[in-house]
């Protein structure tokens, strides 16, 4: 789907995966005037059809980003038709229900020439698919993090609330340097006072204590996770109490139990915590606040319960 600055987005066509074609003084490759979505489609249990997860928030959460990046973006119905579309034309590469899902990825770029600053004259958005496993292929294996006090993601008035393409190349550092030490992901504390937590590099943090859930207050720092805001809903329904605040090391440290949201890992339980040379080891298993989350939001991602919330989509 392309437009200029003065049109909407007003038409689409499926392609085969290629390369695309691009003015090498384009918005997104010279100024990272880009943005991108992430979300799934589930085979449903009968083998029949197929389940998104809140598609219209993803749609929001773009055309928010869009604002901030100064761009136009598709509507919500624009964006959930193409998303739709691209599962439609990709049906045989949805993988078998419990053996994963169909990756979507949503991108709007600068797409138009700029030499100088300046928003892009012309944009493009489109959708690309990929079969993806399970996160975790036998239960759920604890994760284990590094907080990273060197390396921040996002800065006040940066654009760590909003999914652009530029929030990610600058945590690659930390994140190939904690993988490099055995570690799962790195955890990014907030760039002003170094002392409260934010989130890692693709999910966002839940701590428990004494059976109070609390997840770090987004602040425009945070990716406000589709994720975080279902578990945050789910976990009120099961009775706890659900606190967004800030989060600090100290809170970290003294938790009962870690797990971290996204749409990549669902809901990962973490197992240690690693801070300045120190290890923080959490509850996992069975019989876990995450644990016990993680089926309730995966029964309705693939249907396996009536969808109450009407959070899912049906293609
Ligand atoms: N934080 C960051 C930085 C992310 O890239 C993601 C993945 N989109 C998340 C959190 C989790 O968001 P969601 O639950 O919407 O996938």
């Amino acid at each position: 789907m392309k437009c200029s600055q003065d049109d909407t987005f007003s038409y689409g066509e499926v392609n085969r995966y290629g390369n695309l074609e691009l003015s090498p003084s384009s918005g997104v490759l010279n100024y990272g005037q880009g943005l991108f979505e992430g979300l799934k489609a589930y085979r449903k249990g009968d083998g029949c059809g197929f389940l998104l997860f809140r598609p219209e928030e993803n749609a929001r959460r773009m055309q928010m980003g869009a604002k901030r990046m100064c761009m136009p973006s598709p509507s919500v119905d624009q964006f959930v038709n193409a998303v739709k579309q691209t599962v439609l034309a990709n049906k045989r590469w949805v993988p078998p229900q419990g053996k994963g899902s169909l990756y979507l990825r949503p991108l709007l770029m600068g797409s138009g020439p700029v030499l100088g600053l300046a928003p892009a004259p012309e944009y493009m958005f489109l959708v690309y698919a990929s079969p993806v496993g399970t996160y975790f292929k036998e239960g759920l294996a604890p994760i284990n993090l590094i907080i990273d006090d060197e390396i921040h993601r996002a800065t006040p008035g940066g654009t760590g609330g909003v999914k652009t393409i530029t929030n990610y190349g600058p945590v690659l550092k930390a994140q190939v340097r904690a993988k490099s030490n055995g570690f799962t992901d790195v955890l990014f504390l907030d760039s002003t006072e170094k002392r409260y937590l934010e989130e890692a590099s693709s999910c966002n943090l839940f701590i428990v204590k004494d059976n109070v859930i609390s997840t770090p207050i987004t602040r425009g720092t945070i990716l406000a996770g589709i994720t975080r805001k279902s578990i945050m809903e789910i976990a009120g329904d099961y009775g706890y109490k659900v606190e967004e605040r800030l989060v600090s090391v100290e809170d970290l440290t003294a938790a009962d139990e870690v797990f971290c949201t996204g749409t990549a890992v669902v809901v990962a339980p973490v197992g240690s915590i690693t801070y300045q040379g120190q290890r923080y080891a959490y509850k996992t298993g069975i019989e876990t606040v995450s644990q016990q989350l993680y089926s309730a939001l995966t029964a309705i991602q693939m249907g396996l319960v009536k969808d109450k919330k009407s959070w899912t989509v049906e293609i």
